[in-house]
């Protein structure tokens, strides 16, 4: 949809560099002209379509961030010509029409403020043009389980959004969609930010990097960064919540006799005490050796596997042997 573009410093007739006290004179000046009180007939009607030109005019130049939003706009449009207003232009907020005429001013008005009246009341409050802060961005950060589990410092190249040099993030530049940024009104960079990894994440905490996300707009506050963990797979453990998972390999007899046999935990080896008679498969747990939580610590779970010697020595295959003979009498 497009709408008239409204030159408010023509219906004012003052510069575009006027001041606060010369864009009020000028006002008074217009308003007092054309005032409808002082004309009748068909006059009476063109005053009062005049006088709500003007006083949309002022409610815009008279308003630091109005004027500062419309000036944006750029220089180069005259008054009556199609504005088309950019689509999804970040920061910059375009709002429809909501049609009906609520107040007395223009849908090119309605379209850059959104549908604000002169005298109105709710418009205006609700939809205060003004400081934007900038969005939260979302990204992945890639931990190993050590990394997550140990907390840290870690380095990390991210791409980021920056205001457009060329249109000020207006994405407009010559009356047109400004080329350098696509009319977005920002631009791709990348920068270096060293991250600081609290002790214990999970798969999906969210790491808040104050102030790192989108630029804020007219003075606004830069938005925040959210980064996201993603554990990368381990070769030793499987992450399940908060627990472990993990395997150790015994050969027969130890399954059979019991053992202590060393098994790795995030806080290095320990020696763990396999029962006697153990099966395959069989998950033996270690206490408060998973990752940290709010309530403590999961557990690391350690499943037996019995690996079957393929070769053995003679007297291996000897004692082998025997065991045989002795199971068939039982
Ligand atoms: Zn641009």
């Amino acid at each position: 949809m497009s709408v008239a573009f409204r030159d408010y410093y023509e219906i004012l007739g003052v510069s575009r560099g006027a001041t606060e006290k010369e864009i009020k004179t000028a006002y008074r000046k217009l308003a007092r002209k054309w005032h409808p009180d002082l004309h009748t007939g068909k006059d009476k009607e063109a005053a009062e379509e005049k006088i709500k030109q003007i006083n949309e005019a002022y409610e815009v130049l008279s308003d630091k961030e109005k004027r500062e939003k419309y000036d944006r706009l750029g220089a180069n449009w005259r008054d009556g010509q199609d504005f088309q207003p950019p689509p999804d232009m970040d920061g910059f907020h375009f709002y429809t029409s909501q049609g009906g005429g609520a107040g007395g001013f223009s849908d090119f008005f309605e379209t850059l403020f959104g549908g604000g009246s002169p005298f109105g009341r709710s418009a205006r409050t609700t939809r205060r043009a003004g400081p934007v802060r900038g969005g939260d961005v979302e990204s992945e950060l890639e931990l190993t389980l050590e990394e997550a589990y140990r907390g840290g410092e870690k380095s990390l190249r991210i791409s980021t959004r920056e205001t457009c040099q060329v249109c000020g993030g207006t994405g407009i530049n010559n009356n047109t969609f400004c080329r350098r940024c696509g009319g977005t009104g920002e631009t791709a960079g990348y920068k270096t930010l060293t991250v600081k990894i609290p002790h214990g994440v999970h798969e999906g905490s969210r790491i808040r990097l104050k102030g790192q996300g989108s630029e804020g707009l007219s003075g606004g506050a830069a938005g925040d960064l959210y980064l996201k963990v993603k554990l990368l797979p381990h070769s030793v453990f499987k992450v399940k919540d908060e627990d472990l998972e993990t395997e150790v390999v015994l050969r027969p007899e130890q399954a059979v006799l019991g053992d202590q046999v060393s098994v790795p935990t995030l806080d290095g080896p320990v020696l763990m005490k396999v029962p006697p008679g153990v099966r395959a498969g069989k998950k033996l747990r270690l206490r408060g050796k998973g990752l940290p939580h709010h309530k403590g610590r999961g557990d690391e779970y350690v499943i037996i596997r019995i690996d079957i010697p393929e070769r053995l020595t003679e007297e291996e295959e000897k004692l082998y042997r025997q065991l045989a003979v002795l199971r068939k009498g039982v």
